[in-house]
């Protein structure tokens, strides 16, 4: 089983019930909450039963990540700046929306938790609209990303000289002692200090560009490797391409989160994509060959069989969305559409029909609707 399996993080089956993975769960985070553990690692392991718990106490994103496993549900690009520019990271983050609620978590509640030292950078979400045919096939896109970079005139230090100095007001700890009230009980905390802001440092002289923050605003353009067979809501994760962190310590990462567009001609279900080719009556009746495009706008000939009822779906093995090695199927659903107006010698086929099977006409001079009140 894989090392950071949410199940075993909750210590529950797989097939563990709700009420059973949300009673691990405040179990567990009452436990290894950072205000009450202090054994060392205990703020990560928090972390991770957030994580868990996160995706599953959500019933789609636990049938997702059952459906993937947990190497490529949490799988997550790599890239940095130092590459040649592009990004073209292998794996993506399946699905990381509820990476929000523990991010949010995290920024809101817990205050007195923020460790002292340079703070690492904000990560930062970005919503993409694409197409279905992108989704299928994948693609590289080109985005433009608004962030903050370590400043060139200081290094990102902040600092004029590039040098920095033990902050007066903590004396260099990041931290000043402090009372404070929790769900948990009174506890002394230590906060962070208002002066170096956590730092512990603070610039010798600021800098004059960037005013001693250390970071300054640029656009950047950026390729974004899309994966195949990737889904809505799914996010992507460029790591490094959040805002810059303190002088130090790493940048947050840059998450995009995928709109798949509804195409004109195809719906998708999972892996398998869905469309629609109307039949005559007498193609329904007889059974016929008919050429189907796919999403790749390739002519494929698919067999109606004699007899087809209305809205049956007809399966074209592996032509619907390619992820992970096993294609998907393209769903074709017939539909059986009755001819309004038929030529003279079909509809006189029709009436032959109709003999044979011992219906009576309508009087085709009544209107539909004298024909239906002349029932009374
Ligand atoms: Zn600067
Ligand atoms: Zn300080």
């Amino acid at each position: 089983m894989d090392a950071g399996d949410y199940y075993e993080i909750l210590g529950v089956p797989r097939n563990a019930e709700e009420k059973e993975i949300k009673k691990a769960y405040r179990n567990l985070a009452r436990k290894y909450h950072p205000d009450v553990c202090k054994e060392p690692g205990a703020e990560e392991k928090f972390k991770k039963i957030n994580e868990a718990y996160s995706v599953l106490s959500d019933s789609q994103k636990r049938a997702q990540y059952d459906h993937m496993g947990h190497e490529t549900y949490t799988s997550a690009s790599k890239g940095s700046y130092s590459g040649t520019g592009g990004f073209h990271g292998g794996g993506f983050s399946a699905d990381f929306s509820g990476f929000g609620d523990i991010f949010d978590f995290f920024g809101g509640g817990f205050s007195g938790s923020r460790q002292a030292g340079p703070q690492s950078g904000s990560d930062l979400l970005m919503k993409m609209q694409i197409t279905l045919e992108e989704a299928v096939f994948g693609a590289d896109r080109e985005i433009e990303v608004n962030h903050t970079e370590a400043c060139s005139h200081c290094n990102g230090t902040g600092s004029e000289s590039k040098k920095l100095v033990k902050c007066p007001r903590c004396g260099g700890s990041g931290q000043m002692r402090q009372m404070s009230q929790t769900i948990f009980g009174q506890f002394v905390r230590m906060s962070t200090c208002t002066e170096c802001r956590g730092r512990g440092r603070i610039p010798e002289k600021r800098c004059t560009e960037c005013r001693g923050t250390g970071h300054t605003q640029v656009h950047r353009k950026v390729t974004v490797h899309i994966p195949a067979g990737i889904d809505s809501g799914m996010r992507l994760r460029m790591e490094g391409y959040g805002e810059a962190g303190d002088y130090g310590a790493p940048n947050g990462d840059l998450f995009i989160e995928v709109y798949v567009r509804p195409h004109e001609r195809f719906r998708r279900s999972g892996d398998n994509l869905e469309t629609d080719v109307e039949i005559s009556p007498a193609q329904a009746v007889v059974g016929s060959v008919v050429d189907v495009e796919t999403i790749e706008k390739r002519a494929v000939e698919l067999t109606i069989p004699a007899g087809i009822q209305h809205n049956t779906a007809l399966k074209i093995p592996g032509e619907g969305v390619r992820r992970r090695g096993k294609p998907g199927d393209l769903l074709v659903r017939v539909r059986v559409v009755i001819p309004r107006q038929p030529k003279a010698e079909v509809r006189s086929l029709y009436e032959k029909i109709m003999e044979l099977e011992g219906h009576r006409m309508a009087d085709s001079k009544k209107g539909f609707f004298s024909g239906f009140m002349g029932k009374k």
